[in-house]
């Protein structure tokens, strides 16, 4: 099974230091459907793993969050794209669970869901925590310099990241980039 982990706000869809908090607010990154589509027909699976604390914290329910994934999975499918499952984390840092990113939980949900050792799968996102997440259940990490990695744009990666880090302009190149490799 070729499956690919893609984090979802900042990676899929525009970030916001206020939270996405509904479907109106969730806005795609331009080229980031089709690109979902182009992995999609090259015979890639994709799973999102994103934290949501936002529904710990209370700043919108679970009625929102599936509000928000019925408009990801519409436009996608628009573009002829989906995505197999969103695994998400709804709790807060105060929580110590062991699913919220850098915490590899979510991960290791995806592995259990499909029975698949998730060594050497690609996972991406915009921020060290997704990568490190992944790295964790041994993942090859891939940044996408948008969302909060933007102010990193041309600019030499901080410490913190995976020293195995893949760097890509957006999900649009990533997918260039992992369908080159066949
Ligand atoms: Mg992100
Ligand atoms: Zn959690």
């Amino acid at each position: 099974m070729k499956l690919v982990i893609l984090d979802r706000d900042g990676t899929i869809n525009e970030d916001s230091n206020e939270y996405v908090k509904s479907a109106d607010e969730w806005q795609p990154l331009p080229g980031a459907l089709e690109a979902i589509a182009k992995l999609n027909h090259a015979g890639w699976h994709v799973v999102v793993a994103t934290n949501q604390s936002g529904l710990g914290r209370g700043l919108f329910d679970v009625a929102a969050l599936n509000a928000m994934h019925a408009k990801l999975h519409r436009l996608l499918a628009a573009v002829g794209g989906r995505v197999d499952a969103i695994f998400y984390c709804p709790h807060t840092p105060d929580d110590k669970c062991q699913c919220r990113k850098p915490a590899p939980g979510l991960f290791e949900q995806i592995g259990e869901r499909y029975g698949v050792d998730l060594k050497g799968v690609p996972a991406v996102g915009d921020t060290a925590r997704d990568l490190i997440a992944g790295v964790a259940v041994g993942c090859e990490p891939h940044l996408v310099m948008t969302g909060k990695a933007m102010p990193l744009r041309g600019r030499t990666l901080p410490q913190g990241y995976p020293d195995n880090t893949t760097v890509h302009q957006d999900l649009a190149a990533f997918a260039d980039y992992l369908v080159a490799q066949g």
